[in-house]
Order: C-alpha cells, then sequence, then structure tokens
C-alpha cells in the first residue's frame, strides 16, 4: 500500500493503472477509521482493480463552534487497518495541499436538499461536502466512489451532485455498519462517557420501533412526537426527528417508502442515525 501526500504524488502513482484501464475505486474519509469505513473498502474492492482511500479533516466543512480542532487524527492507525483490508494507495494530504494560499472563487453549492435536516443544524456544511468532494474528484477520477447510508443526506447530495454536473462516476451508498448493540459507527462515537455510550443505541432502538409501528399503520405524525419525547426523556436533546422520501423530498402520504432521520445531543456529542421503511403493499 502507497501513501501519497501531494497531488502530483497521486497522479503519478494512479498513471500506470489509469493507462491501463483499470477500474478506481474511490472511499473518501475523514480518518480515525472504523469497521464502518473499512467496510466501504471492502465493498469497493469487490468491483474495483484498485482502491484509493482518502484521510482529510475537511475545514471547510465544520462550522466555527464545531469540532475540526479536536476531531480525532490517527494515521499511523489508519494506515495500518487500511493494509490490512487491501487499499491499495491512501491520500492523506495537508489542508495547505487541498486549498492553496490564494483565496477560491469558485463554490459549489447543491440546492433544496442541502437546507433540511443537517443543513439546518449546520449550515454552510453541505457546501463545504460538495467543495471536497468535487476537487476529491477531479484529483483522483475514479470510477466508482463509495458512501455510507449512514450519512444518508449526505450520499443522496453527493448522488444529486454527480448528476447534475454530469460527473464520469458512480456513486455506490454503502449499508451502516452498527456495533453488537445497534449503535452506528462513527469517528463521534469516541467523545462519548462511559454513561452517553450505554444510551447511544437507544437512537437506533426507537428507529426500530417506529418502524414497527408505521408498518402497523399508525399515523406518522404520533410516531415522530412519540420518538421525540422518547429520546428526551432518555436523556437526549433533539435536534431533529423526521421523514423524509429517499430522494429527501417531504412525506405527503405513507403509500411510499420513507426514511427515518434522527439527529440528537448527548452531553457534546452530536449523533445521527436512519432508517428506511419499505411500505408492504
Ligand atoms: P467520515 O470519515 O465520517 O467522513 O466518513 C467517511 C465515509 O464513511 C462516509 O461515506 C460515511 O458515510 C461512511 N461511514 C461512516 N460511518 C459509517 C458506518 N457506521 N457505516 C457505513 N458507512 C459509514
Amino acid at each position: 500500500m502507497k501513501t501519497e501526500t501531494t497531488i502530483h504524488g497521486l497522479a503519478a502513482s494512479l498513471n500506470p493503472a489509469r493507462h491501463a484501464k483499470k477500474l478506481i475505486g474511490f472511499v473518501p474519509t475523514m480518518g480515525n477509521l472504523h469497521e464502518g469505513h473499512l467496510n466501504l473498502v471492502r465493498e469497493a474492492k469487490k468491483i474495483c482493480d484498485l482502491v484509493v482511500v482518502s484521510i482529510f479533516v475537511n475545514p471547510t466543512q465544520f462550522g466555527p463552534n464545531e469540532d475540526f480542532d479536536n476531531y480525532p487524527r490517527t494515521l499511523d492507525q489508519d494506515s495500518h487497518l487500511l493494509a490490512d483490508v487491501g487499499c491499495d494507495i491512501v491520500f492523506a494530504p495537508a489542508v495547505e495541499q487541498m486549498f492553496a494560499k490564494e483565496p477560491r472563487k469558485t463554490n459549489i453549492q447543491v440546492t433544496e436538499i442541502t437546507q433540511g435536516l443537517c443543513g439546518h443544524a449546520r449550515p454552510g456544511h453541505f457546501d463545504g461536502v460538495a467543495l471536497i468532494v468535487t476537487k476529491l474528484f477531479n484529483i483522483v477520477q475514479p470510477n466508482y466512489a463509495f458512501f455510507g447510508q449512514k450519512d444518508f443526506q449526505q450520499l443522496v447530495i453527493v448522488q444529486q451532485l454527480v448528476r447534475d454536473l454530469n460527473m464520469p462516476l458512480e456513486v455506490i451508498g454503502v449499508p451502516t455498519t452498527r456495533a453488537e448493540d445497534g449503535l452506528a459507527l462513527s469517528s463521534r462515537n469516541g467523545y462519548l462517557t462511559v454513561e452517553e455510550r450505554a444510551l447511544a443505541p437507544q437512537i437506533y432502538a426507537s428507529l426500530n420501533h417506529a418502524k414497527v409501528f408505521l408498518e402497523q399503520g399508525e399515523a406518522l405524525k404520533d410516531i415522530l412526537e412519540k420518538m421525540k419525547n422518547d429520546l428526551t426523556t432518555s436523556g437526549f436533546e433533539i435536534d431533529y426527528v423526521e421523514a423524509r422520501t429517499p430522494e429527501l423530498e417531504t412525506v405527503l402520504h405513507f403509500d411510499q417508502d420513507i426514511v427515518l432521520f434522527v439527529a440528537a445531543r448527548l452531553g457534546k456529542t452530536r449523533l445521527i442515525d436512519n432508517l428506511r421503511v419499505n411500505v408492504p403493499t
């Protein structure tokens, strides 16, 4: 496995594979890798000849009061994990490599689907995501890019971006990897205290209860209210509990597939999760 820290170095490493028309897979991450990230790499290995994983904590997707400075940076440990799952190239650029000194004059903005859910609590976050993803896609030029369904809104936004700008690649969504107790794996889980970690699986449990109630025909509005109340009573500070269509449109009636979304804080840690509900016909 090679590690490249510059755009030129990466291009030189990728050129032989590109000329040989090998299929290049790409997994963008912010590092501090866990099984969720590694499963994206495993999926990529199944259909690609060569897999590039980027590790870059992108400053433009963090708000002024968010955890950019404290975000865990564990490159050595990440590199060992990636070598074990057969990653071919790690791209780990410094901020200066990705954002040259001159002021940038281009923004990338996906509209509408970036506004609600996490876009509401984290203004500008998805502009930062769209920008870094566009830059990384241009640098790596992959055939396939792999994103986790855990960040469902991000996945749909990136798919929209790729479609709207005719980017020559396919975006593949990979199911969420969970701990045994159901908690979606996340680099931010490391911020939880022992007590908070014990409470955290309630998010997924509440999504699953909601799914059962929906399938039994209970009203969506009542179910969302109950989820909010139950999670608040357990000690969560709710950011949002919402239902959307898989395209992130408003749910108008419940004879369509929907995705239930939760974002909630335990102490200083913000957790997100979602669950798709396929309505039986
Ligand atoms: P991050 O490093 O948090 O920016 O995540 C990098 C990629 O890994 C994104 O596509 C995430 O959606 C994905 N990811 C993070 N956690 C999980 C998980 N538990 N299961 C599946 N994918 C995940």
